[in-house]
């Protein structure tokens, strides 16, 4: 399909197949993937006949748009799959930019022979992601390519929010002074697909933190609280958003280590893999720059709230050092936090 807006059809059924070529019969399949896989999964009745185009009311005021794509493997992790990724990770970058997600796009590139019945495992999980975050997929577009030149499946999803009035977030407005919180314990994510990839099983569940950021975002803006900026720390992990916000926004960070939030089983699992969590992704955890003296406010409502299971105050933005991120020891004494020359772990997301 090419740019097919999600209207009603029939409900699928089950079957065995997999992916084919487009040739040899293979437009017939990809008119089935579309009636009965996709438009049944992402389609809402009222939305009318497919088209070449969703159209969509246009709200007042500022949107956001943003895009990425999804290459994790495995496709199935513990806590989460490619299809939950696909949406979450598209809404928690509308989310941090204040956005309310209004509707997302996605791209399908199958490689021939891919599972049907793994597929439509990742289009069910997409639909009760979205379903879940209240933002509808209303366009998407489906590529086969040849055997060997994929890897089973890669899926883009690009996403439009609604950016609520006087809500400003932005590294721009990050200055000295500011409180850095997070939502949550750090690396989750990554130790969670590395260890499936490495075939390592560690003490304590150790499931990834994919979750949408988005009702806690809409949380904190409905409680007024000062946002001067957000960052889902998604690849290269804290370190990695901290060190590009430092330089964007050309303030020091300070941060105290001992107040970072790390389990014991992450941990342990970062050292087997010789790992340092603070680099490893993370797809359900945010960093919030916020004045001083909204830290306490903010950190209550983190508290109160699901999507932030283990809030903290991990430093502060300082007028020294612009541009680097510096980590104060428990024992005293500090060290830079570089940003890493390559990736620590490729397709984790
Ligand atoms: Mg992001």
């Amino acid at each position: 399909m090419s740019g097919t807006p999600f209207g009603s059809c029939p409900i699928p059924h089950q079957d065995h197949a997999t992916v084919q070529m487009a040739h040899g019969g293979g437009g017939r399949m990809m008119r089935r993937l579309i009636e009965e896989l996709f438009m049944p999964a992402f389609g809402s009745k009222e939305r009318g006949p497919a088209h070449d185009s969703a159209i969509l009311e246009a709200p007042s005021g500022r949107l956001a748009f943003t895009t990425d794509t999804f290459v994790v493997s495995p496709l199935e992790f513990p806590g989460g799959d490619i299809g939950h990724l696909a949406v979450y990770g598209t809404v928690n970058d509308l989310a941090m930019a204040g956005a309310v997600p209004l509707a997302l796009s996605t791209g399908f590139i199958l490689e021939e022979g891919f599972s049907m019945d793994m597929l439509r495992r990742v289009v069910d999980s997409m639909r009760r992601a979205a379903d879940e975050v209240g933002v509808r997929i209303v366009t998407g577009d489906t590529k086969v390519v040849d055997r060997g030149k994929g890897d089973g499946l890669f899926i883009n999803t690009a996403g439009i929010g609604v950016v609520p009035p006087g809500v400003d977030v932005s590294p721009a407005r990050v200055r000295p002074g500011d409180a850095v919180l997070v939502s949550g314990d750090l690396g989750r994510h990554g130790v969670a697909v590395m260890s499936v990839r490495e075939g390592l099983t560690f003490e304590g569940a150790l499931e990834s933190d994919c979750a949408s950021l988005a009702g806690l975002v809409a949380a904190l803006v409905e409680a007024g609280a000062e946002l001067h900026c957000l960052r889902d720390l998604t690849r290269g992990g804290l370190a990695a958003s901290l060190c590009e916000i430092a330089e964007d926004a050309n303030v020091g960070i300070r941060l105290n280590e001992t107040s970072i939030p790390i389990s014991p089983p992450v941990a342990s699992a970062c050292e087997l893999l010789g790992l340092d969590p603070l680099y490893v992704a993370n797809e359900g955890r945010l960093v919030a720059f916020v004045p001083a003296e909204s830290a306490d406010v903010v950190l209550g409502i983190m508290t109160d709230h699901p999507a932030a299971p283990e809030p903290a105050v991990i430093g502060a933005v300082v007028a020294e050092h612009p541009g680097l991120v510096e980590l104060q020891m428990p024992l005293g004494g500090s060290r830079i936090v570089d940003l890493l020359s390559g990736e620590q772990m490729p397709r984790i997301c």
